[in-house]
C-alpha cells in the first residue's frame, strides 16, 4: 500500500506502477481494454470505500446519541470528554436595542476579516456596515505569534483609518472590538482567554498557553493603535449572537467552513462544572468544540493516514471527517490508491497528485456540479489541478469518490446537530421539539457546497422524522458572526448605552 502522505518522487514526472497491473494508455484517451481493466481493478477499491463510509440510520443514531452523551460528560467536569464544552461567558444575548459604533475582527482558518457596524437601536437596527477581508498568508500560519498578531493589528489599523462619515463615535471614547477567534480558547472572562491549541493546520509558535487578547493588545500597542477588545468570542458564539439579533428562536449555531464547531444556549443549572460562575439570565452559551468528537465515526484507511500525517494526529477527528479543510485531501488519497493499484488514470501515476492537500474542497464542489454528458468540468479540474488526463470512465469514478466523502461528511454533520438538539430536549422537555427552533449555520462549506448541505439536511430529517423536523429551521446566517461579535462588544462596552 502506498503511503500517500510521502512527498512526491523527486526528479521524475511520474511514479510508475508496478508492471503487469492493468493496461496503459498512450495519449489522452483510454481504449476499451484499458477501460475494462480500469473497472475491474478500481471498482473493488471504490466499493470498499463506499462500504466503509456508509452512514445508514443506525450509524447516524449512534453518532447523535454519543454526541449528546459526550456533551453531558464535558459539562460535568473539565477533561470529562472529547468535547471541552467551554463556557463562553456570554450570558445575555443581543436584544436589538444596542447602539453605537463597534468593530469586529474575525480570525478564521483561511481568512481574516475586519468589520465596523453602526448600530441604531430598536428602531434603526444596523444603520451601516463596512468590511474588509484578507487571506492569511501561508507563512504566518507557521511563523511566530508576534508576526501573526502584528499582521492582524496592521489590517485592523489600515481599516480603522478609512472610517467614513456614516460612522460616529462620541468624543473621548475608544473604539471597541468584538474579537472572533475560531480556535479552542479557555475563556477566563468575556474579554480574555487562553489559547489551548492551534487547529486547522495552524502551527504558530508562542501563542498556546497565552491570553490571545493580550497578544492582540501588545500588537496594537506596537503599532500605536488605541482600540480595546471588549469581547473575545468563538465564531460559533458570534454567529449565534448575530442570528439571535433577528430571531429569538435561535438556540444553536454551527460552523462548517475550514474547520467545524457548534455552540448552543444552555441552562446554568445543567452545568455541574460551573463552579461559582453566576449568570443573571440563568442561561449561558456553551462552545462545544465538537471538532474533537470521535466516538463511533465510520473511518477509512485514508482518514487514518491523513490523521497520522497531520500536525495534530489523534485530535479533531470529527473535524477531519466533516470539514472543508480535509474533504479534498481524503478524496485525493483515495484517488492515489486507485491510480496506483487500479490504474485509474492509466499506466503512470500523475506526479502532482501525490502532493498532500493538492485537491481542495472547492474542487470537489466544482466537479460535483458538472452535469455534462462527458463530465468535461471534471476533466478540466483534474487536468488543471493535478495535471491528470482522464477518460469518461475515470471521471465517473472520481465523481463517485467525491460524492462518497461528501455524503459521509454532510450526514455526520447532520447527526451532530441532532445530538445537540437531543441533549437540550432531554433536559427541558418541549424546549426544542415542542416549538419552533432555529439552528443558525455559517461557513464556506455549508454555504457553497449544495450537495453537502443537502446530505446534512437529509440526515437531520431522517433522524428526527417528519413530525419533529417540522418545527426545526436550519438556516444560513450570512455574515451573522461579524455583526454578532460587534453586538457582543456592545453588550460588554465600557461605556454607558445612553448615546
Ligand atoms: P473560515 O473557515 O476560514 O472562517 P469560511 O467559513 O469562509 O472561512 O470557509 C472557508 C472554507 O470553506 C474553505 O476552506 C473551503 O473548505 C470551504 N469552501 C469554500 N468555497 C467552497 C466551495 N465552493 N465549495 C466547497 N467548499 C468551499
Ligand atoms: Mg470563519
Amino acid at each position: 500500500m502506498l503511503v500517500a502522505s510521502a512527498s512526491p518522487a523527486v526528479g521524475s514526472p511520474c511514479l510508475r506502477r508496478s508492471p503487469g497491473r492493468g493496461r496503459g494508455r498512450g495519449g489522452a484517451r483510454f481504449g476499451m481494454t484499458a477501460a475494462r481493466s480500469l473497472s475491474v481493478s478500481v471498482v473493488p477499491i471504490l466499493k470498499k470505500l463506499q462500504r466503509e463510509c456508509a452512514t445508514p440510520l443506525p450509524v447516524l443514531r449512534h453518532v447523535a446519541d454519543a454526541m449528546a452523551a459526550d456533551m453531558r460528560a464535558g459539562l460535568a467536569a473539565d477533561g470529562g470528554s472529547d468535547l471541552k464544552m467551554i463556557l463562553s461567558y456570554v450570558d445575555s444575548l443581543p436584544r436589538g436595542n444596542e447602539k453605537g459604533l463597534f468593530y469586529a475582527l474575525d480570525l478564521g482558518g483561511t481568512n481574516f476579516r475586519v468589520l465596523r457596524v453602526q448600530l441604531g437601536g430598536e428602531e434603526d437596527r444596523v444603520v451601516a456596515t463596512e468590511f474588509d477581508q484578507v487571506t492569511i498568508p501561508q507563512e504566518l500560519m507557521f511563523g511566530t505569534s508576534e508576526k501573526l498578531f502584528d499582521f492582524i493589528a496592521s489590517g485592523l489599523g489600515k481599516f480603522s483609518n478609512k472610517e467614513g462619515g456614516k460612522f460616529h463615535l462620541p468624543p473621548g471614547r475608544k473604539r471597541e472590538i468584538g474579537f472572533t477567534f475560531s480556535f479552542p480558547v479557555k475563556q477566563i472572562s468575556i474579554d480574555s482567554g487562553i489559547l489551548i491549541k492551534w487547529t486547522k493546520g495552524f502551527a504558530v509558535s508562542g501563542t498556546a498557553g497565552k491570553d490571545v487578547v493580550a497578544c492582540l493588545n501588545e500588537a496594537m500597542e506596537r503599532r500605536g493603535l488605541d482600540m480595546r477588545v471588549s469581547a473575545l468570542v468563538n465564531d460559533t458564539v458570534a454567529t449565534l449572537a448575530g442570528a439571535r439579533y433577528w430571531d429569538n428562536d435561535v438556540m444553536v449555531a454551527v460552523i462548517l467552513g475550514t474547520g467545524t464547531n457548534a455552540c448552543y444556549v444552555e441552562r446554568t443549572d445543567a452545568i455541574p462544572k460551573l463552579d461559582g460562575h453566576v449568570s443573571t439570565s440563568g442561561r449561558t452559551i456553551i462552545n462545544t468544540e465538537w471538532g474533537a468528537f470521535s466516538n463511533g465515526l465510520p473511518l477509512t484507511e485514508f482518514d487514518r493516514e491523513m490523521d497520522a500525517a497531520s500536525i495534530n494526529p489523534g485530535e479533531q477527528i470529527y473535524e477531519k471527517t466533516i470539514s472543508g479543510m480535509y474533504l479534498g485531501e481524503i478524496v485525493r488519497r483515495a484517488l492515489v490508491k486507485m491510480a496506483v493499484e487500479g490504474a485509474l488514470f492509466g499506466k503512470s501515476i500523475p506526479h502532482k497528485l501525490l502532493t498532500p492537500f493538492l485537491l481542495r474542497t472547492p474542487d470537489l464542489c466544482a466537479m460535483q456540479k458538472d452535469e455534462s454528458d462527458d463530465l468535461q468540468k471534471v476533466g478540466s479540474v483534474l487536468y488543471d489541478v493535478a495535471g491528470v488526463e482522464s477518460n469518461l470512465g475515470a471521471r465517473k469514478v472520481v465523481v463517485e469518490v467525491c460524492d462518497t466523502i461528501t455524503k459521509r461528511g454532510g450526514r455526520l454533520a447532520g447527526a451532530g446537530i441532532v445530538g445537540i438538539l437531543q441533549k437540550m430536549e432531554e433536559d427541558s422537555k418541549g424546549l426544542i421539539f415542542g416549538k419552533r427552533t432555529v439552528v443558525a449555520m455559517d461557513g464556506g462549506l455549508y454555504e457553497k457546497y449544495s450537495q453537502y448541505r443537502g446530505y446534512m439536511h437529509g440526515a437531520v430529517t431522517e433522524l428526527l422524522g417528519t413530525e419533529l423536523s417540522r418545527n426545526l429551521v436550519i438556516e444560513h446566517s450570512k455574515d451573522g458572526s461579524g455583526i454578532g461579535a460587534a453586538l457582543l462588544a456592545a453588550a460588554n462596552s465600557n461605556y454607558e448605552h445612553d448615546f
